[in-house]
């Protein structure tokens, strides 16, 4: 194998890690949070690093969920490349709503198991166990979870096993990685960690800005042992509550329920999961599968002038613009506003976990996430549209010497 080559993975090419790259996706990791930690005096290696490695503002993809960029990332690539457009999809021939979790949905390999079948050691470590098999598809190379860790793994990051609703298992994540660069220093390492503590604490309070001190001190640990860092995001996150606390909702499937006759349209929310307890299944984006005979365009202007919509678009139009794929999408693609969430019908959406007035994501006003290196980054065509998923490209290839 001629390593100097690199490889080639979706159609880009990447250069062989010069010194072990550690990525990390930070699950939530709206900008301002890291700003506040800085300015708060408890994000040290962050405060360096953004004036001393490379910064930049780059946008994620919408849907602005965990599993479609943290795929994008790993495969370079957007959802009409990697099919994994959310948690959910429905398929209408079967009738079934169908859950993305499974690599069987997986469209294209990873850069990931692309090195570790080109000779490189590879370890990714998730907080959530749902990300793992898609993170890990095909890879020969270390992959587990802080969810579902075993002895072993938990005596790597000396830490008992964290509850799957906290911020310990995101800590995890980097406990783990930490100790696995000191001591069997892989070549290329993936963190990813859990939007817990973003969903429930907006930039600049107490939670977020100890969870972000954590961060920078395990960052700073990475960077000591000779790591060259890559750091985004998933999406970012935003307050979906009025000045009363409750959440701002449009019950989409209500209202569709109303205009069509009762389930004649068929609502889904991708972000819909097993860990709903935090965000109650609520996000910002929405796709809806309409009857045959349905004047697609007709509906998308009736439900694009419903207050608090920002966008709703015919399937071809949206897959379009963000880059998704058409056999996974229903007839309209919605996605709401910035402080605005679109559920199904009332009695479907179990509000009693929410314990903290709503902060969600899966929207346009969630794309804008950082992407932020330890080492200077060159050689940028001027003007380029940045991604979360140019991580790698900027890191292995546009790396200063
Ligand atoms: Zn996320």
């Amino acid at each position: 194998m001629n390593r100097r080559a690199g490889i080639e993975v979706n159609g880009r090419r990447y250069r062989w890690p010069r010194e072990p790259l550690v990525a990390v996706c930070v699950d939530g990791c709206e900008g301002a949070y890291i700003d506040r930690a800085v300015r708060a005096g408890v994000a040290p290696w962050f405060a360096r690093t953004l004036k001393e490695g490379s910064a930049f503002v780059a946008e994620c993809v919408v849907p602005s969920f965990t599993n479609p960029n943290n795929l994008s990332i790993v495969t370079g690539a957007p959802p009409s490349v990697h099919g994994i457009c959310g948690n959910y999809f429905y398929d209408r021939e079967s009738g079934a709503e169908v859950m993305m979790n499974d690599p069987r949905h997986l469209r294209s390999g990873t850069l990931l198991a692309a090195f570790a079948a080109a000779g490189a050691a590879v370890a990714v470590i998730t907080a959530k166990d749902k990300l793992r098999a898609l993170l890990g598809h095909g890879l020969a190379g270390e992959c587990f979870s802080a969810e579902k860790a075993n002895e072993a793994q938990l005596a790597l990051a000396g830490m008992a096993r964290p509850s799957v609703y906290s911020a310990e298992l995101s800590e995890f994540v980097f406990a783990a990685g930490a100790k696995l660069l000191e001591t069997r220093r892989p070549d290329l390492m993936y963190l990813s960690t859990t939007d817990y503590v973003q969903h429930k604490a907006a930039p600049g309070a107490p939670a977020a800005n100890s969870f972000y001190a954590m961060l920078d001190r395990y960052l700073a640990r990475l960077e000591a042992a000779g790591a060259a860092i890559a750091l985004t995001a998933d999406h970012g996150m935003n307050d979906k509550h009025g000045a009363d606390g409750s959440p701002n909702v449009i019950y989409l499937q209500d209202v569709l329920d109303g205009w069509l006759g009762a389930g004649a349209a068929r609502v889904i929310l991708p972000i819909t999961d097993p860990y709903v307890a935090h965000h109650g299944a609520l996000g910002s984006f929405a796709t809806a599968y309409l009857p045959a005979g349905a004047d697609a365009a007709a509906l998308a202007a009736r439900v694009g002038a419903l207050p608090g919509i920002e966008l709703a678009l015919e399937r071809p139009d949206a897959c379009r613009r963000f880059e998704l794929p058409e056999d996974r999408m229903g007839d309209l693609v919605l996605v709401s506003r910035r402080d605005t969430v679109i559920g199904t019908s009332v009695s479907r959406h179990d509000l009693s976990g929410l314990d903290a007035p709503l902060r969600s994501h899966g929207g346009v006003s969630e794309q804008k996430v950082p992407l932020i290196f330890n080492r200077r980054i060159e050689g940028l065509a001027p003007g380029r549209r940045l991604r979360n998923f140019d991580a790698f490209d900027l890191a292995l290839n546009h790396a200063a010497a």
